[in-house]
């Protein structure tokens, strides 16, 4: 198996690093020839999806990949990576790729104070720690989107066919269960195929 990491801004090293602890194989995606590589699954870090969904555009990246997701690629988008599959976000007028049927909040917890962590339950998981960075969180959900996980009553993490979304960053502590996770989707979606 292997995954590729989106790697024009955000944190991404810290996703491989996650990767490579569970015997993983990554690359990064930077430019429109690294899609030319084969890849089961993909990873939109967390950073600033403003910024994220520019570069998205200006590299060429943004088309190949939002076709590749309505595929059925299996995708997990922690933060930004969330806010760039959100269908809608109900604070800003922009939306990036829309995959995702959910309505998203965008810097949800304030943008000074947004930073908190804590431990809580994740559906098929169990309790992981969740850091929250200038989180978003989702505000709303389609019918058939399943929610993982809510922290004081705020959904923060969801699930929709081949799409993980999730408003806490997995990868900057030492519990690799999240990416495990999106592992066994990948193989799942591939027995499918
Ligand atoms: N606040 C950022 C945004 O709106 C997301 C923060 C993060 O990814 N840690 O894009």
């Amino acid at each position: 198996m292997v995954i590729a990491v989106l790697a024009v801004q955000g944190a991404f090293i810290e996703h491989e690093t996650m990767l490579n602890k569970i015997g993983v194989e990554c690359f990064e995606i930077r430019k429109k020839t690294d899609l030319e590589r084969s890849f089961d699954g993909l990873i939109l870090p967390g950073g600033e999806s403003t910024v994220q969904g520019k570069l998205l555009k200006e590299l060429d990246l943004f088309n190949p990949l939002k076709r590749k997701i309505e595929q059925g690629l299996p995708v997990l988008g922690t933060c930004a990576g969330l806010i760039l599959l959100a269908k809608q976000l109900s604070n800003d007028e922009h939306s990036y790729f829309g995959t995702l049927p959910v309505i998203v909040k965008r810097n949800a917890y304030g943008r000074q104070l947004g930073s908190f962590c804590v431990e809580a339950q994740m559906k098929e998981i169990g309790t992981i720690p969740m850091n929250f960075i200038r989180a978003p969180y989702i505000e709303r959900v389609d019918s058939g989107v399943e929610v993982l996980a809510k922290v004081n009553q705020n959904i923060v993490a969801v699930q929709w066919k081949n799409q993980i979304g999730i408003s806490f960053h997995p990868e900057v502590t030492n519990c690799t269960k999240v990416h495990e996770y999106f592992c066994e989707l990948i193989y799942k979606i591939k027995g499918k195929r």
